[in-house]
């Protein structure tokens, strides 16, 4: 399958992304992650996009287009691909656009995972992710089996830097401006599936169904 998540921070874009995956082996391929990990390793993507990102900014689309431009030739694509967290302005939906007609790559839709605002606080103050494999958890609904280690990896489990309050208020903020209006843009092309996302299971079940045709 070759899908696009649209959804604010917290609506569960990549807990659904996992989720699919495991389906079909289409691969999931998250900006957030990417970017997570050139901040990590120190290169020289990492050092442009770090301060945008503590800030709950959005990174410069120039910078997110050459990284995917890139990502989407990789032979683990062919099969299928889960896009989380990108585009995430009109901009970077018209390129992405313009690179699969050149690929001669079709999607099958956009899901837009609907979550009410005070959910999606609730849950990115909870949140915590493993600092090395991005694996995510809750402090509430499904912390580590031990505190503060990964499950998977035994990697450390952290509340993200741009998961402060602030952070967080920023990127909502910044969501509702530039990545919100993409239901509108995927809707005139025809590939919009809007959806409520309280329940991550209910939202694999309705992409499997609207797959099936
Ligand atoms: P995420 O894990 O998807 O919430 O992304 C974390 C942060 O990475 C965002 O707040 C942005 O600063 C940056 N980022 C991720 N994807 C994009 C994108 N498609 N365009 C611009 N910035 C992005």
């Amino acid at each position: 399958m070759r899908l696009i998540l649209l959804g604010a921070p917290g609506a569960g874009k990549g807990t659904v992304a996992k989720m699919l995956t495991k389906i079909d082996g289409s691969v999931q391929i998250s900006t957030g992650d990417i970017l997570r990990a050139a901040v990590k390793e120190g290169t020289e993507l990492g050092k442009k996009a770090e301060a945008y990102m503590t800030a709950g900014d959005l990174v410069p689309d120039e910078l997110i287009m050459d990284i995917m431009g890139e990502r989407l030739l990789q032979d683990d694509c062919k099969p299928g691909f889960l896009l989380d967290g990108f585009p995430r302005t009109i901009p970077q939906a018209e390129a992405l656009k313009a690179l699969l007609e050149k690929l001669g790559i079709e999607l099958d839709f956009a899901v837009n995972l609907n979550v009410p605002r005070e959910e999606i606080l609730r849950r990115l103050t909870t949140r915590r992710t493993c600092v090395d494999c991005g694996a995510i958890y809750n402090v509430i609904s499904m912390p580590p089996k031990v505190e503060g280690k990964c499950d998977k990896c035994g990697g450390d489990v952290v509340q993200r830097d741009d998961e402060t309050e602030e952070a967080i208020s920023k990127r909502l903020d910044v969501y509702n401006e530039k990545t919100a209006p993409l239901a509108n843009f995927y809707k005139e092309e025809g590939l919009l599936l809007d959806i409520d996302a309280t329940s991550s299971d209910d939202v694999v079940k309705a992409i499997q169904e609207k797959l099936a045709g």
